[in-house]
Order: C-alpha cells, then sequence, then structure tokens
C-alpha cells in the first residue's frame, strides 16, 4: 500500500502501474457475531471487475451479496462484522489493509455507494441542491455559489427537470425516481471511479425502474465509472450489465459474461432466479422458487441450494459442489452443471 505522504491517505498506483481489474475481490470471507455465536455471512467469495464495466451480484435476501458490498467499502458495521480473510483490490491497492481514515478518504474520492433507499439516504432538512454540493463543497474547497452551480449541473446530469429552481427544493418535494436520481448525483458528484448501487431500483415502479437502470448505465458508460448493481432481479439488470455473480448461502454460485450465462445459465438457482421475475423470459409465467432462501447460521448440508432444487440428488446433500469452468469465462458450483446448460431445468410443481 502507498500513501500520499501529505496527508497520509492511500494513493492509488500510478496510470501506468495499475493493474487491468478496477476491482479484484479474492476469496473475501465475513464473520459476523450474534448472540448464537459467529455466522460466517460471506465465504469465500472473489470477483473481478475491469475499467468501466459493469458488474451485477445478484442474489435472494441473505445470499451474502449487500455485506459483500459493505466489506468492499469497508462499511461493515462494527464490531459485530469483520473480514476473516481475503483481499479487496481497488486499482491494485488492499483496501482490507488501509485503517479507517484511509478508508473514508477513498470512499470520498474515488469508491461511492447509491444506496436501496434514497429517503434515508437524504437528509431531510437540507434542500436536494445542499446535499449534492456539500461533498464538493468540503472536498474541493467551493465557495457556496459555486457548490451550488455544481449541484445544478449534477442535477441535469442526471436528467431531473427545471434543475435552476429544483436545487431549492427539499426532497420530500421530489417523487421516488427523482430522490434517486439526486442519491445518483451524489455519488457522481467527486467523479469517483467506482459506484456500488445497492438494488437502486427496489423502491420503484417498473417503468421508473427502467429509466434509472438506462441513466445508470448511460452514465457509466459516459463517465467511464465502474459499476457494480447489486440487486435480487435478473430483469432489471438484464440491460445494463455486462458480467453477472451469482450468490446463494453467502457463496458465488454462478458467474460470467450476463448475455450467456443469462440465454444458457448453469446453475438451476440461477433458472430460478430468472422464471421468478418479471421480464425476464418474455411472456414466460412468474414461477417463484419454492421454499425460502436458508439463513446463513444454519446453512444446508452438502449444496447449500439442495433443498429446494428440482435437480437434488443424493451427492447434493452431503458433497459442496465446487466452482468450476463451464465455458468461457464462465463458472458454475453445481455437481449438474453440463446437463443444466444443456437440457435446462423442469419447472418444479407449485406446493
Ligand atoms: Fe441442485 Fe445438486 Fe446442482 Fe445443488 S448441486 S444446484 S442441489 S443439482
Amino acid at each position: 500500500m502507498r500513501s500520499d505522504p501529505s496527508t497520509g491517505a492511500a494513493a492509488v498506483l500510478p496510470h501506468d502501474e495499475r493493474p487491468a481489474h478496477l476491482l479484484e475481490v479474492d476469496g473475501l470471507s465475513v464473520e459476523f457475531q450474534t448472540r448464537d455465536g459467529t455466522v460466517r455471512v460471506v465465504d469465500d467469495v472473489s470477483f473481478a471487475l475491469r475499467e468501466g464495466e459493469t458488474l451485477a451480484v445478484l442474489g435472494e435476501s441473505g445470499s451474502g451479496k449487500s455485506v459483500t458490498s459493505l466489506a468492499v467499502l469497508g462499511l461493515l458495521p462494527r464490531p459485530a462484522g469483520r473480514i476473516v480473510s481475503g483481499s479487496v483490490r481497488f486499482r491494485g491497492t488492499d483496501l482490507t489493509a488501509l485503517d479507517e481514515r484511509q478508508l473514508r478518504e477513498l470512499r470520498g474520492e474515488r469508491l461511492a455507494m447509491v444506496f436501496q433507499d434514497p429517503q434515508s439516504a437524504l437528509n431531510p432538512v437540507m434542500t436536494v441542491g445542499d446535499q449534492i454540493g456539500e461533498a464538493a463543497r468540503r472536498r474541493r474547497r467551493l465557495s457556496r455559489r459555486a457548490a451550488r452551480a455544481k449541484a445544478i449541473d449534477m442535477m441535469r446530469l442526471v436528467r431531473i427537470p427545471d434543475a435552476e429552481r429544483r436545487v431549492d427544493d427539499y426532497p420530500h418535494q421530489f417523487s421516488g425516481g427523482m430522490r434517486q436520481r439526486a442519491v445518483i448525483a451524489m455519488a457522481l458528484a467527486l467523479d469517483p471511479d467506482l459506484v456500488i448501487a445497492d438494488e437502486p431500483t427496489t423502491a420503484l415502479d417498473v417503468t421508473v425502474q427502467q429509466q434509472i437502470m438506462s441513466l445508470l448505465r448511460e452514465l457509466q458508460q459516459s463517465r467511464g465509472v465502474g459499476l457494480v448493481l447489486i440487486s435480487h432481479d435478473l430483469g432489471v439488470v438484464a440491460g445494463a450489465a455486462d458480467r453477472v455473480v451469482v450468490m446463494y448461502g453467502g457463496r458465488v454460485i454462478e458467474s460470467g459474461p450476463l448475455r450467456p450465462v443469462y440465454d444458457r445459465p448453469a446453475h438451476p438457482y440461477t433458472v430460478g432466479l430468472m422464471r421468478s421475475v418479471p421480464e425476464a423470459e418474455g411472456d414466460a409465467p412468474l414461477v417463484p422458487i419454492p421454499g425460502a432462501p436458508p439463513s446463513p447460521a444454519d446453512l444446508p448440508t452438502g449444496c447449500a441450494f439442495h433443498p429446494r432444487c428440482p435437480l437434488a440428488a443424493d451427492r447434493c446433500r452431503t458433497e459442496i459442489p465446487p466452482l468450476q469452468p463451464v465455458g468461457p469465462d464462465r463458472l458454475s458450483a453445481c455437481h449438474y452443471a453440463e446437463e443444466v446448460q444443456r437440457d435446462g431445468v423442469p419447472v418444479q410443481p407449485a406446493g
């Protein structure tokens, strides 16, 4: 790790020494201390994000996807949660080796997060413009007037109409979709290299969801920012992501370029996710995945998905399937990945 001698803050490698990957998560495991003991919530998770790429991390609640993103940004709730192994490299710098001050510095300048609920991400008693301009005012030492101009620019960038007037509005005067645009404007105000958006459209209706996803995609491309989209909905991220990582029970169970995974998934859970959300398969009827995701404190033996899997066989109850190659740049953790890719997965009768 290098640090800026003037500030002591973490410095990323110079341009010509930079690795091809913007973000590399390698063997990351996270544990939480609970009343019932230590629970591993993220187990040996690895993935990488290239410069200017969009990666979708998919899974139901409890899959470990949001905890992974908090761990990447050094935002795990302390002291309950901690990284117990693995590394998180951002342009070659291992974020797990940084202290709190260095992480805060990086989070302000180069890493940004868009949270799922814009209502709670915004301060109800500050104007939207002040909130968008605040980071620039503090970190770039902009005057109040310059910060206001910056806020208007950012509001225009995320297509909030009538920005000059609405800059003085309070969050409650914005619709849900406009609030999420304001939160995205805040995240982009300092020109970060990496944005992690955790379920950025969950609270919004379908039309607004699509508008926000296209906006994120467009901004990601025009500004060359790396984007990690955390979602439970493959349909929502399908038009925006280049690659996908699917998580279940705290582990990665499938990964690869989005289109091949979408066209020919290699894990029954990915198939279940696609069938359980609208738009994922055109007019096909929605089929929810039977049962509920497991608690990380009480994972099933063998393949954690076996109690819900229509293809589960005896070995699935005892042997944890390793994550193995199933095609160019693709991995799956299913004993029967080849068969799933070739023949698909039968729809389980309801009940
Ligand atoms: Fe289903 Fe077995 Fe594959 Fe797990 S390993 S997803 S239980 S077929």
